[in-house]
């Protein structure tokens, strides 16, 4: 069973970036307003999330990491509303799987963290010899996930991996999706060893704040603010658009449904065809997008290696969103 569990882990988590993307979206779901990242080599040797959310219940550290483990979901009708998908308490699980993973948390309430350790889904000492039971040791109220030797059992994944720099920027690029879309909480992101961040951003930034820290002022200083919903298909949607005056060769498309990082080709290309009309032949924007879907008609079963997310009324909804974004380039048009 540990050879199908380190298979199924390694499907859903191919690159040190999808580890990351579970973890910040676990901080963010726990209330933090502060996450720091740390990575090694690319998020390979070293990944490490510290944030300062509710942190766990000593009770619920000896069960964290098995499969299905998950506090967001309580009763079955929880099934159909609920406002995750992809995975469902799978994430600490696959990733016990195929690395070492260490968990400190502290909740307000304890006078101590605690810190655990775990191998294939269970607790498992820190050291030969040592005990598999959680520590008590100081700490701040909050937790810390430490993901070190990621696919150290995959020996045919690892050596795939040619590139730290590459992927410290796919985490790098994540962690700034999230740091825009995220108000209200502050981000940093930096290399192990290394003074300098490489992104940070204040808890209290404004939305354009963000982007223009993470994407520039040139992008920045043309942006139009849009909000739309239309009750019949249930979705409310908002965000920031750059206006005609900007203009690149590729698009950059922030993409968040139900507040999760998606990719949605569809999506995507009903954007660059709304702009084809206002941009230069080989121009293209810059789109933040916030979509909010009731979740019972977003499909929740796709493949977790799927990034595609597809809703009911999916035509519906973008020629909407796009027919808006279409009114607000008009209007600065002019
Ligand atoms: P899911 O997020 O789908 O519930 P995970 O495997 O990602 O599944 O996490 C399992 C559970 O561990 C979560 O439901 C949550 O209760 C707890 N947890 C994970 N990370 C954190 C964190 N940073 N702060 C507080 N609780 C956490
Ligand atoms: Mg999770």
């Amino acid at each position: 069973p540990n050879v199908v569990n380190k298979i199924a882990a390694g499907e859903i988590i191919v690159a040190p970036v999808h580890a990351l993307k579970e973890l910040i979206e676990n901080a963010v779901d726990a209330g933090s307003t502060s996450l720091e990242i740390l990575a090694k080599d690319g998020g390979l040797k070293l990944l490490q999330i510290t944030d300062n959310g509710c942190g766990i219940q000593k009770e619920d550290l000896a069960i964290l990491c098995e499969r299905h483990t998950t506090s967001k979901i309580t009763t079955f009708e929880d099934l159909s509303s609920i406002a995750t998908y992809g995975f469902r308490g799978e994430a600490l699980a696959s990733i016990s799987h195929i690395a070492h993973l260490t968990v400190t948390t502290k909740t307000k309430d304890s006078d101590l963290a605690w810190r655990a350790t775990y191998q294939d889904g269970k607790l498992a000492p820190a050291k030969q010899g040592q005990s598999a039971e959680p520590k008590g040791v100081a700490g701040r109220p909050g937790t810390q996930i430490t993901v070190e030797d990621l696919f150290y059992n995959i020996k045919a994944r690892r050596k795939a991996f040619r590139s730290f720099p590459d992927e410290f920027n796919k985490i790098i690029d994540m962690v700034g999706r999230y740091a825009v879309h995220c108000k209200g909480v502050g981000f940093t992101c930096k290399k192990a060893g290394e003074s300098s961040t490489s992104l940070s951003i204040q808890a209290q930034a404004t939305v354009i704040d963000r982007i223009r820290q993470i994407h520039g002022s040139s992008v920045a200083n043309e942006l139009l603010n849009f909000e739309t919903s239309e009750d019949r298909w249930g979705f409310k949607a908002e965000g920031y658009t750059t206006n005609a005056n900007y203009s690149v060769k590729k698009t950059t498309l922030l993409l968040f449904i139900n507040h999760r990082c998606v990719e949605s080709t569809h999506i995507k290309k009903a954007i660059e065809q709304t702009y084809s009309t206002f941009l230069p032949k080989q121009g293209h924007p810059f789109v933040y997008l916030s979509l909010e879907i009731d979740p019972a008609r977003v499909d929740v079963n796709v493949h977790p290696t799927k990034r595609e997310v597809h809703f009911l009324n999916e035509d519906e909804i973008i020629q909407a969103i796009c027919e808006h974004i279409e009114t607000k380039l008009a209007a600065v048009d002019k």
